[in-house]
């Protein structure tokens, strides 16, 4: 196996191919305009085109299967990738947002994503949000019956400005990664239909009240095989066809299906792809395409991963045990998951020389290390690429989602610089700051500056 190799067997090589190309020439411009060097030695980088294109591929998937004039919202969810302008390149792009906390709608509304194009979720939505949610027209999905409530005395009987709905669990069964699913017998996510009396529960919900006309599921990430989101939508359109019987009128008039479509994260390869999942869903599902009812889905990963790449610098190249070891500025910092749960998360390493060029050589098996001070700071073990050397970089591929965005400051190691970058129209490569690096002055204010003495004078504080 060559590493970098671009695959161009597998069908989709214009656009994965275009990918490896892409991201070589960031990589080489990166190195040749200074972005990164001695003494920035870790960079992340956003491939514009390829986000462009996944949001394009989504749009085209749903277009295929839908009747013409039913109401689509693509929204992404912010967690994701919860950086301002890649919420306003999506929203460039006709995608929306999913809110699950404070921060995201905060994001998203900095983006300038409609209220309109926003829905909010979460499993602990307090009941100011909520407030916050309906007077600015924010669609929400109750989790719960508690929550339910609130959306009763907030509603007051009047007619809400939001579209609201419920979150239920069909509790379908989990996939590989306990961790993400979403739709086992016991997760925390939404009313759990298969319980006693649950489903009826949800049935007499909708009755008593007009205003609740969305349904909304979630049972996907990664991990999950497409039959089994398939299976969660099919039931959650079958509880609204059921809703919508004995209410002897549409109430329910959109289904929110939720997102979690698997991310390949052992290639250059996108698959599965959404064309794949919305015609798996028109077989399995052939109602929920025929114009009864709006759809809104709440892609993630699998609209960002692909095209995010982490670019770290070698620091020391060196050996333990038979085994070389490249010591890089990538580590649990920016590979949280892959760090701590490799099995579920393993990440491809691409290798670049000095000077940004992908690295030729035989495959040498080694570990890629990051910068923070315990043993299992691995960004990948036992990987075969070409030898990596001192002042080469490593590149942890398909991060774009859920990885450098979501900074977790072990070692008071700062948050790196977020590139955005493109073609520049002369052969070249243009990039745009999206997110600048975290100054160490920054790191020192956060960890409480300005509060040096709280604990020494506490003692002689007065009593309170
Ligand atoms: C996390 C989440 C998503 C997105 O999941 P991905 O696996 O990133 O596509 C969508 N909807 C809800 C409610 C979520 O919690």
């Amino acid at each position: 196996m060559r590493a970098n190799t671009e695959q161009t067997e597998d069908g989709t090589d214009d656009v994965t191919g275009g990918a490896a190309r892409r991201r070589h020439a960031a990589v080489r411009a990166a190195v040749e305009q200074g972005l990164l060097n001695d003494d920035v030695p870790l960079v992340a980088l956003l491939d514009v085109t390829g986000i462009r294109q996944s949001a394009a591929s989504l749009r085209a998937a749903f277009e295929e299967v839908t009747a013409p004039g039913t109401p689509v919202l693509h929204a992404f969810a912010v967690k994701a990738s919860p950086l301002v302008p890649v919420l306003r390149l999506l929203r460039a792009e006709g995608i929306g947002a999913e809110v699950a906390s404070p921060g995201e709608l905060a994001l998203a509304r900095a983006a300038g994503v409609e209220p309109e194009r926003t829905v909010l979720d979460s499993p602990a939505k307090t009941l100011a949000e909520l407030r916050e949610a309906l007077a600015l027209g924010i669609a929400v999905n109750a989790d719960n019956p508690q929550e339910l409530a609130r959306l009763d005395a907030l509603v007051a009987g009047a007619d809400p400005r939001s579209p609201l709905g419920i979150r239920v669990n069909p509790q379908v069964g989990g996939g590989s990664i306990e961790a993400l699913s979403t739709a086992t017998a016991t997760s925390k996510f939404g009313v759990a239909l298969r319980d006693e009396g649950a489903r009826e529960w949800v049935v007499r919900a909708y009755l008593d009240r007009p205003w609740l006309t969305r349904l909304h599921a979630h049972t996907g990430s990664q991990g999950i095989a497409l039959s089994m989101m398939a299976r969660g939508v099919a039931e959650t359109y079958e509880l609204a066809e059921e809703i919508n019987r004995r209410a002897g009128r549409r109430q329910v008039d959109t289904l929110d299906i939720g997102g979690g479509l698997p991310v390949n994260f052992a290639s250059e390869e996108t698959r599965p792809t959404y064309a794949e999942y919305t015609r798996l869903l028109k077989e399995t599902v052939p109602g929920l395409f025929d114009g009864r009812y709006g759809l809104v889905t709440e892609f993630g990963r699998s609209l960002l991963a692909k095209h995010g790449t982490v670019v770290a610098r070698v620091e020391y190249a060196k050996s333990a045990g038979g085994r070389p070891v490249a010591v890089t500025h990538a580590g649990v910092q920016v590979a949280t998951r892959t760090v701590y749960a490799p099995g579920s998360w393993p990440l491809r390493i691409a290798a670049y020389d000095a000077k940004g060029r992908p690295k030729e050589g035989p495959a040498v098996v080694q570990d890629v290390a990051g910068p923070a001070c315990f043993a299992g700071d691995l960004l990948a073990q036992g990987q075969e690429l070409p030898l990596l050397e001192q002042g080469d970089y490593a590149a942890a591929l398909d991060t774009g989602a859920y990885y450098f965005a979501h900074h977790y400051a072990y070692n008071s190691l700062p948050r790196p610089a977020v590139l955005g970058f493109a073609p520049d129209g002369a052969g070249g490569v243009t990039f745009a700051t999206v997110r600048p690096a975290q100054p160490i002055e920054e790191i020192v204010t956060e960890s409480g500056a300005a509060h040096t003495d709280a604990l020494t004078t506490l003692a002689t504080a007065p009593p309170v």
